[in-house]
This record gives structure tokens, C-alpha cells and sequence, in this order.
């Protein structure tokens, strides 16, 4: 599958093996998350030869500036130039910052992703944002830079944990939610299990919308679905929920507060719920979390909107429409917040 970002064209590859994929590559060097260096060793050192290879440890702590240095000095070190191929091979914090070291050293290299998550595969790696983290601000240093090559292969999941498949869930039933396509459907027939035609569809999707917009000035923001109440859970609970767990709290409260507006019908929305219920079963918001949350909601958007004058949130306005919002701290969004999620 072939797309067009601004002029890039980027390619996902779904691939039961790798071995053959980088062997034609002259110049080639390798940025490796170092827990999946562990788990999947024999895979990796046959895929990295005798090429220079840098081990991150991927943590948000160390998504930074300060680590991006360190892989500029590997390339320098390895004599990587703009013909090189940088490959970044691990979950989403290594897409990320590899991806933001190939778009800035010496004013861009080549680049090609291996994503090993199923949140990676089907979000991060792809549709070019890069990013690195600055003063506890999530990527806010970052470049679009979509990488010519992302492989798909789905066998890097089976040592995913439960948390971290929850994660990829949050993400792929919010990208179903945002577009009537098939998607919806084909998560609705086979829930339980992470398929392939899942996986596929839902990068698709994604891609479509960010073929028509990759600097993310319009539509594309539709992709933050759910992202606005999931922002201000994880800094008012100081990140006790896991970011999955918070995005799908914040599907629900999107879902919630657009059918109380009755901008979208009963129907349509147990229609739509019906796809994250199943996310929610084992969340709990506990009542220190809920009061957590009630105090710090106007500090938290008060912040936001001093840092862009405006706190959006993406609302359904029909069955798997959505539709830009501006909120503030009323009632209502408070009490969404901390009632209106079914769990
Ligand atoms: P991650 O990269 O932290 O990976 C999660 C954990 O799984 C890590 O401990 C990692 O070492 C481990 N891991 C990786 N592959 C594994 C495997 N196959 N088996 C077992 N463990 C494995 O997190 P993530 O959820 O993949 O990505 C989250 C990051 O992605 C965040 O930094 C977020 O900002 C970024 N992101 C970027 C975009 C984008 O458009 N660029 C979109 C969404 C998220």
C-alpha cells in the first residue's frame, strides 16, 4: 500500500518475514529498542549483520533531546550521509525518535520503520510526526517526516503485554470511530482477536486522512479523538492510568457528551459505545482519581488554552462523524468527566 504525504511517498509492507528486506541496502544503520532486542534477538541479529546498530532504552523519560544526540553521534560516528538508510526498529518511542534524528541529520536521511507494537503499527510509525519530549511536554519537538518504508509484521505481538495491547485497542477502535468505512464492521466481527485485516484497514484509514492533511492544520485533528478528556485524566491522576486506559475513558466521555448535546441519537450512540465497551471493563476511575480530576480540571485547562487560546475537542455530530468543538470548564464537560463514562 502506497501513499502520498505532501509528495512523500511512504509504503507499508505487511510481511511474514524480514530477513530479505534490508539484505540490498548498501549503507544502512540500525536503531534498536533494547527490551525488544532482548526478546526477539535471533530476528535482530540477523537482521542487523554486521551493520552498526544503536540500543535505546525506550522510556519517555528518555525520548529527549539529549538522547537524540546520542544517536547523532552514532551516525556520525558509523559515517551515515543523506543516501544512508537509518532503520528504527522497536515500539513508538523508538519510531519516534528515530524517525526525528534521520529528519534532521544532515538535513535528513533515509528512513524505514519496523514497528513492534501494535499501537506502532497502527499509529505511531506512521504518517510521518516525529518527535522528541521537552521540559515533561510530550513531543513537543518534532518534525513530519514520513519514512519511506514501514514493514508490518504482526509476529513482534506476540510478546506484547496485556497493557500494552490495550494500547494499540484504545487507538485502533478510536481510528474506527472517526470515518464510515469498514472498519467498524470488521472490528465488530472478530473483537476478540488482533488480525491482520485489522491491523491493515485501520492503517489505511489513518493514512487516508493524512494523505489530505500531514501537517495536521485540519481534518486530520479528527485523529485526536477522544485525546482532549484522555490529557487531562492522565495529568490530573499524574499518569496512574496508562495512556490506552485514558484514551478509551476519553472515547467514552466524547461519546457521552455528544449525545448529551444530542448531536448524535440514542441509537447512534449505543451503536458506537457497543465498540468501546469492551475497553472500559477492567478501567476503574476511583474516587481519588475522580477527586484528583474535579480539582485540577480548570488548572489543566486553563494551561491548555494559555498555550493555545483554545481547548478543541473532537465530538460526534453523527454515526461515525465528528465534528471540532471548543470546550471549557462548564458543569456538563465536569461532570462527563467524572459520571458520564460508563464502565
Ligand atoms: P513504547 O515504544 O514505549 O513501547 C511500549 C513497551 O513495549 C516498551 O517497554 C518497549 O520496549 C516494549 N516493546 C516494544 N516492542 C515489543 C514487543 N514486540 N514485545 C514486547 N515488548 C515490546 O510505546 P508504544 O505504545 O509503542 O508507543 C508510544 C509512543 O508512541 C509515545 O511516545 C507516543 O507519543 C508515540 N506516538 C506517536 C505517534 C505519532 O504519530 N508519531 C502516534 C501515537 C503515539
Amino acid at each position: 500500500m502506497k501513499y502520498n504525504l505532501s509528495g512523500a511517498i511512504s509504503e507499508i509492507i505487511p510481511t511474514k518475514t524480514l530477513t530479505d528486506k534490508f539484505i540490498e541496502i548498501k549503507s544502512k544503520v540500525f536503531v534498536v529498542d533494547s527490551n525488544l532486542y532482548e526478546l526477539h534477538k535471533e530476528l535482530v541479529l540477523q537482521l542487523v549483520g554486521d551493520n552498526p546498530m544503536y540500543l535505546l532504552i525506550a522510556t519517555e523519560q528518555n525520548k529527549t533531546l539529549n538522547e537524540a544526540e546520542m544517536i547523532f553521534q552514532f551516525l556520525m560516528l558509523n559515517k551515515v550521509n543523506r543516501s544512508s538508510v537509518i532503520i528504527g526498529i522497536g515500539g513508538g518511542i523508538t519510531t519516534d525518535i528515530t524517525a526525528y534524528a534521520a529528519s534532521v541529520f544532515k538535513r535528513g536521511c533515509r528512513l524505514q520503520l519496523v514497528p513492534t507494537t501494535f499501537l506502532a503499527m497502527i499509529d505511531a510509525a506512521i504518517g510521518g510526526k516525529t518527535g522528541v519530549n521537552f521540559q515533561s511536554i510530550k513531543n513537543a519537538i518534532g518534525t513530519f517526516y514520513p519514512a519511506e518504508k514501514v514493514y508490518i509484521n504482526t509476529g513482534f505481538m506476540r510478546t506484547l503485554s496485556k497493557k500494552e495491547l490495550r494500547s494499540g485497542w484504545a487507538e485502533c477502535i478510536k481510528t474506527a470511530l472517526i470515518g464510515k468505512t469498514g472498519l467498524f464492521q470488521t472490528i465488530k466481527q472478530s473483537y476478540s482477536a488482533i488480525t491482520e485485516e485489522i491491523i491493515l484497514e485501520t492503517i489505511d484509514q489513518k493514512m487516508r486522512i493524512c494523505e489530505g492533511d500531514l501537517q495536521d492544520t485540519g481534518f486530520r485533528r479528527k485523529l485526536n479523538m477522544g485525546h482532549t478528556f484522555a490529557h487531562i485524566t492522565e495529568t490530573a491522576t499524574n499518569n496512574e492510568l496508562s495512556h490506552g486506559e485514558a484514551v478509551a475513558l476519553g472515547i467514552s466521555a466524547a461519546l457521552e457528551l455528544s449525545r448529551r448535546r444530542k448531536m448524535i441519537s440514542e441509537s447512534e450512540y449505543n451503536k458506537m459505545h457497543l465498540l468501546v465497551e469492551p475497553l472500559l471493563i477492567d478501567i476503574e476511575l476511583l474516587p481519588q482519581h475522580k477527586h484528583q480530576i474535579a480539582s485540577r480540571l480548570s488548572e489543566i485547562l486553563a494551561h491548555d488554552k494559555k498555550n493555545s487560546n483554545h481547548v478543541n475537542m473532537i465530538l460526534f455530530d453523527g454515526f461515525c462523524s465528528t465534528k471540532v468543538v471548543e470546550i471549557e470548564d462548564t458543569d456538563e464537560v465536569r461532570d462527563v468527566l467524572l459520571h458520564g463514562v460508563r464502565n
